[in-house]
């Protein structure tokens, strides 16, 4: 039986571990926390990535070592792999975790991006924002998750007040100012690579963020015939510079019809959550596939899926659970504010079906200002 080794201890470990068990692949999970909510489900060694004794036993026990987090220090990364199979390999990882380096790929292999530029002292936010204008993002290079790290600019006049939230992060790992795109949608491509080079994408999901935090997900996303073959192309593209193994997901605007690089996740990546009960393979099966080095499974989708994020705290299950083709995520964590605590997942034959389901379960949970926006595309 192999043994794979999950670096951080979220519901995304939780979800590859519970995808491994049927392939016969047992899992060992590295948390910091003693409560992290993977240990639920798999054995788990809390240590932090500095502790390096618990590491040589961790590494010790396992076949492969994939990532549930994407910042792990890059020194722990390359660390294990001189021990053990790491699949994404440490540089693929390091590229993923600073934006400036993923942005510049992107341009590299022909994805376009929003405008940038780095900053790091306060002068150098001023040189950006003449260049770039407004409104823009000033971002953290490194470790922002979910909107975390960024600080929104309308006016030039803004400028104290994000040097005055992100400033003391410049000097640690440096900022960029980005324009804000005033896009017409928000995609991402969930791509998976196999050890053989083998590459696959499933259909393209659309997806609604509020305050920097992904709500919602509608897969397949509709009319997306041209953007697909070309978003797949530079997935392909990226992926095989990178010699990436595993799934991974890329962020995309389009604005003008065009796609427009956002980020890219070296990870399994909520916004193919919807997988799991809508595609004949979920991104979770594929990755523990690509890792352990079987074959890739197909990644078709079943019919269409809508997948609501719950944030801070869960609804109650019943109206889900008595939803036709609908599916309860707990991921057996603390409720506290702005925390991902798990998900729904309602999937039908056609969108008429769909936007039935979910409009009938909006009214139930009171959620239909988070379910609107997915609606209107499925009506029109
Ligand atoms: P994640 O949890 O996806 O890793 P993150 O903290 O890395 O999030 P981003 O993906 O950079 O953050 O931004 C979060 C969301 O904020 C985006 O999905 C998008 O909705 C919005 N956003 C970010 N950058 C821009 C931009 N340049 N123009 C317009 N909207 C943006
Ligand atoms: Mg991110
Ligand atoms: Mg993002």
């Amino acid at each position: 039986q192999p043994v794979l080794g999950i670096l951080g201890g979220g519901q995304l470990a939780r979800m590859l571990a519970l995808a491994a068990a049927p392939l016969g692949g047992k899992t060992l999970v590295v948390d910091s926390s003693a409560d992290a909510c993977a240990g639920q489900v798999a054995p788990l060694v809390v240590a932090d990535w500095t502790d390096y004794a618990a590491l040589e036993a961790f590494a010790a026990q396992v076949d492969v070592v994939t990532f549930d987090f994407e910042n792990v220090p890059a020194e722990t990364a390359h660390w294990l792999a001189e021990r053990v199979a790491v699949y994404p390999a440490p540089q693929a990882l390091a590229v993923a975790q600073d934006r400036l380096a993923e942005k510049t790929l992107f341009r590299e292999c022909g994805l376009p991006t929003p405008a940038f530029m780095t900053v790091d002292t306060r002068e150098q936010l001023d040189q950006a924002l003449a260049t770039v204008g407004v409104p823009a993002i000033l971002k953290t290079r490194r470790l922002g998750y979910d909107g975390k790290g960024q600080f929104r600019l309308t006016r030039q006049a803004d400028a104290d007040a994000a040097w005055a939230a992100l400033g003391a992060q410049a000097s640690k790992h440096g900022l960029i100012l980005e324009a804000f795109v005033p896009f017409e949608r928000e995609l991402s491509v969930i791509a998976v690579r196999g050890r053989d080079g083998e590459f696959r994408i499933w259909p393209l999901t659309r997806n609604w963020h509020v305050d920097g935090v992904l709500s919602m997900s509608l897969a397949p996303a509709p009319d997306i015939e041209q953007l697909q073959r070309r978003a797949s192309e530079l997935a392909r593209t990226l992926a095989e510079r990178l010699d990436y193994v595993g799934v991974f997901a890329l962020e995309l605007f389009v604005k003008d019809g065009e796609l427009l690089g956002n980020e890219m996740a070296p990870r399994v990546h909520n916004s193919g959550h919807w997988t799991i009960e809508g595609a004949y393979t979920s991104q979770f099966e594929n990755h523990v596939r690509a890792v352990l080095g079987l074959p890739l499974g197909d990644t078709g989708a079943r019919g269409l899926s809508a997948m609501l994020n719950w944030i801070g705290e869960l609804p109650e299950p019943t109206a889900v659970l008595k939803t036709s083709d609908a599916h309860w995520h707990d991921y057996g964590k603390q409720a506290r504010p702005g925390r991902k605590v798990g998900h729904a997942t309602v999937c039908a034959a056609d969108a008429v079906a769909l936007a039935e389901r979910l409009d009938a379960l909006a009214a139930a949970l009171t959620r239909q200002a988070q379910v609107q926006p997915t609606l209107d595309v499925l009506h029109s």
